[in-house]
């Protein structure tokens, strides 16, 4: 009992002055933890970039070259040159179609020959003479 009146009143309890507050424990964030501020990705600037296409198209394949119903002077999209076309006379379906027509209104096919032997009723295919490259077709309207 002394000893603790004694305690009390002369000695005051060893006072340990603790901290405020405990530290926090350190944080834990696993295994991701968060970057540095200094490192935030920043977000991506809002890119104005106009992606401009050429207006004008590209150039067309082939100008349309006016061919006629024989040799036409032409200039050759292969080869580049100038040339007259050289013409193969092909028989088309209108030829078939006339044929047919012939056949039935003749009632014979002795006429069915007439169209495969008409220019008129063929189909010109015109080739360059140089490169031999075809170049176009030209077909009776
Ligand atoms: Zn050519």
């Amino acid at each position: 009992m002394d000893a603790t009146m004694e305690n009390k009143m002369g000695l005051p309890p060893p006072y340990e002055p603790t901290a405020p507050s405990p530290a926090p424990p350190p944080s834990y964030f696993g295994d991701n933890p968060p970057p540095p501020a200094g490192l935030a990705v920043p977000a991506v600037p809002p890119r104005t970039t106009v992606i401009t296409t050429p207006a004008a198209p590209a150039a067309p394949a082939g100008r349309p070259i006016k061919l006629g119903p024989g040799p036409t002077g032409a200039s050759c999209p292969t080869c580049h040159k100038s040339i007259v076309t050289r013409v193969d006379f092909v028989p088309n379906t209108r030829t078939h179609i006339v044929s047919a027509a012939l056949c039935v209104l003749a009632g014979c096919c002795c006429g069915c020959f007439v169209p495969y032997c008409m220019r008129s009723c063929k189909s010109a295919n015109h080739y360059c003479p140089a490169c031999k490259a075809f170049i176009g077709t030209y077909q009776h309207s």
